[in-house]
């Protein structure tokens, strides 16, 4: 009899994990081979094409090699974007420890990583991601300007909280007969003047494209010097 129930289960695995072996063989052929192909860039110096092959295994959501990490960390800082660059570093280190194949490697990346990225930090003229500043081109640098009021919703008014937006309080008398009153506070019309605005449907507040920093990003690395054609 346990025989049987042994055989019977040796079956549902064998069931089971039919499919999902047929399913993954090919599936890690072709990380593999996207991973071949983007060292082979690497090796040519060509990172660009590295860099689309690696972002095309992560778009895919196969199970990524695991020395990959550390290959795109690599092809990163070569095309300068450093602070995408030590994200990879680091989840390389933490997924492999010091028994990834490119421990000694990694840690040279991480010592090359420590100057870009200080100059990074120190610079006033590009972003935490080393991408140039403009100044912002809805409100030209002034932080805050006058824009359609976000409490009322550029309507001028609001909705009467004391009378629910009815214009009408109800009261029960000592008869515990339900008697209408108009709404003192909005004066029976059910709505007020908004109050961030008084009306006038625009407020002066943080220029909502640039967070009120009066900057930017572009897509240009920064190389951390003025130039005098910057505002071109
Ligand atoms: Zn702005
Ligand atoms: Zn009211
Ligand atoms: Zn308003
Ligand atoms: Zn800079």
């Amino acid at each position: 009899m346990i025989k049987k129930f042994l055989c019977f289960l040796t079956l549902i695995f064998l069931l089971a994990e039919t499919p999902l072996l047929a399913q993954s063989v090919p599936n890690l052929g072709q990380a593999d081979r996207w991973m071949k192909g983007a060292l082979a860039a690497m090796e040519r110096n060509d990172y660009e094409t590295a860099n689309s092959i690696f972002r095309n295994l992560i778009d895919s959501s196969l199970p990524l090699p695991p020395e990959m990490p550390y290959y795109f960390a690599e092809t990163l800082f070569e095309l300068k974007q450093y602070d995408n660059s030590q994200k990879f570093l680091n989840k390389y280190l933490e997924l492999n420890g010091f028994r990834g194949e490119n421990y000694q490697g990694a840690q040279e990346l991480k010592e090359k990583l420590e100057k870009p990225l200080t100059e990074i930090q120190q610079c006033q003229l590009c972003n935490a991601q080393g991408y140039r500043h403009q100044t912002c081109e809805n409100c030209l640098g002034a932080q805050q300007i006058e824009q359609s009021c976000s409490y009322c919703k550029a309507a001028g008014v609001v909705g009467c909280s004391r009378c629910a937006a009815s214009g009408m309080i109800t009261k029960r008398n000592i008869f515990n007969i339900v008697e209408y009153f108009e709404c003192e506070r909005c004066s029976g019309k059910g709505r007020l003047t908004c109050p961030t605005c008084q009306g006038s449907k625009v407020e002066k507040s943080d220029c909502r494209v640039c967070g009120g920093s009066g900057k930017t990003a572009t897509e240009t690395v920064c190389n951390h010097q003025e130039l005098d054609h910057d505002h071109d």
